[in-house]
C-alpha cells in the first residue's frame, strides 16, 4: 500500500503521524472510504461529497480542492500497483502548535492509502451469509456528534463485536436507544419481508451502498421503506442484508444463531447484490 501524508507519497509503513495529533487523542477526525474496481473509484462524486459535507459539519478545513484529492487518490492507487483496492481518507485536526486545547489553533491535516480491497465478510463466504447477533450494546454517537458524519467512534462496535463473537456470530448489530436496529462496525442493514425491504432511517450512517441498494430497488420496482426497524423483524424477516463500501450487498443468514429466512441468501439481495456488481461498468454510477 501507499499513503498521502505532509504532501507526499510514501510506502505505508512509513506513514507516521505524531502521538499529539487530535484524530489519534480526541477521535477529532472525519473519513471516508472509497472502493476501487479494476483501478475505477467506485462512486467517487458521492464519497466526496460526504467527505466534504463531514469536515464542515465538523469544523474542519480540507487543505486542497476537489479536484486535488481525486488525483491524490488515483495517485495512492498508481503507485501501489493494485487493480482493486480499499482507498480511505482521512482530515484529522492535526496538533496544536502550544500543545492548548482550543481546537482552533490545531492545524488539520489530509492522510489518505490504498491499501488491498478489504471486505465485511470474503466473496468466497457469500453464498453461505453472514452470521450476525444483535447486541444489547447500543450504538450511541456521543449526543453532540452527527451520526451522519463518518467518525471513527467504534468503542461501541469493539465491545458489540467482543458480546458478537462470544455468542459464536461473525458480526454484530447494535441497536439504538429505542431498541431498534442502528448498524453494524462499517455497515448499514436491510430485512426483507413479504417483498417489501425496510432499512433504519435514524441514528445511522448514510451508507453510500445503502443509497446505491434503495436507487436499483427503486428502478427496480422492489418496495422499500425507511423507517425505524425493530429487532423482531430481522429474527422474523424472509431475508436480511448488510450494505458496505468493504463488499457491497452482502447476505445476512443467521440472527442470534437462528437462520433468517430460508437460512440461505434470499433472491431479492441476489437480485440486488448482482446489479451493485453490474453497476461497476456502468458510466453514469462512476
Ligand atoms: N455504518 C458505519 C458506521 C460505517 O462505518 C460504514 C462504512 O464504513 C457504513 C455504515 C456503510 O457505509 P458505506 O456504504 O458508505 O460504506
Amino acid at each position: 500500500g501507499v499513503a498521502y501524508l505532509n504532501g507526499e507519497f510514501v510506502p505505508i509503513a512509513e506513514a507516521k503521524i505524531s502521538v499529539l495529533d487530535w484524530g489519534f487523542l480526541h477521535s477529532d477526525a472525519t473519513y471516508d472510504v472509497v472502493h476501487v474496481w479494476k483501478r475505477r473509484v467506485f462512486r467517487l462524486d458521492a464519497h466526496l461529497d460526504r467527505f466534504w459535507r463531514s469536515a464542515e459539519k465538523l469544523h474542519l478545513t480540507m487543505p486542497v480542492e476537489r479536484g486535488k484529492l481525486a488525483e491524490i487518490l488515483a495517485e495512492c492507487v498508481v503507485r501501489s500497483g493494485l487493480e482493486d483496492a480499499y482507498v480511505e481518507m482521512i482530515l484529522t485536526r492535526g496538533i496544536s502548535p502550544t500543545f492548548s486545547r482550543d481546537p482552533r489553533d490545531a492545524e488539520n491535516q489530509l492522510i489518505c492509502f490504498s491499501i488491498p480491497f478489504v471486505w465485511v465478510l470474503p466473496p468466497e463466504k457469500h453464498g453461505t451469509g453472514l452470521s450476525v447477533a444483535v447486541s444489547e450494546v447500543q450504538r450511541i454517537p456521543p449526543e453532540s456528534v452527527d451520526p451522519t458524519v463518518k467518525n471513527y467512534h467504534w468503542l461501541d462496535f469493539v465491545t458489540g463485536l467482543y458480546d458478537a463473537y462470544d455468542r459464536g456470530a461473525g458480526s454484530v448489530i447494535l441497536q439504538d436507544r429505542s431498541g431498534n436496529l442502528a448498524e453494524g462496525p462499517g455497515f448499514n442493514v436491510f430485512v426483507v419481508k413479504d417483498g417489501t425491504i425496510a432499512t433504519p432511517d435514524r441514528g445511522v450512517l448514510e451508507g453510500i451502498t445503502r443509497r446505491s441498494a434503495i436507487q436499483i430497488a427503486a428502478k427496480m420496482n422492489i418496495p422499500m421503506e425507511e423507517r425505524p426497524v425493530s429487532s423482531t423483524e430481522l429474527f422474523a424477516a424472509d431475508e436480511a442484508f448488510a450494505t458496505s463500501t468493504a463488499g457491497g450487498i452482502i447476505p445476512i443468514t443467521q440472527a442470534n444463531g437462528a437462520p433468517v429466512g430460508s437460512g440461505h441468501p434470499g433472491p431479492i439481495t441476489c437480485t440486488l447484490a448482482k446489479a451493485y456488481w453490474d453497476k461497476h461498468s456502468d458510466p453514469d454510477w462512476s
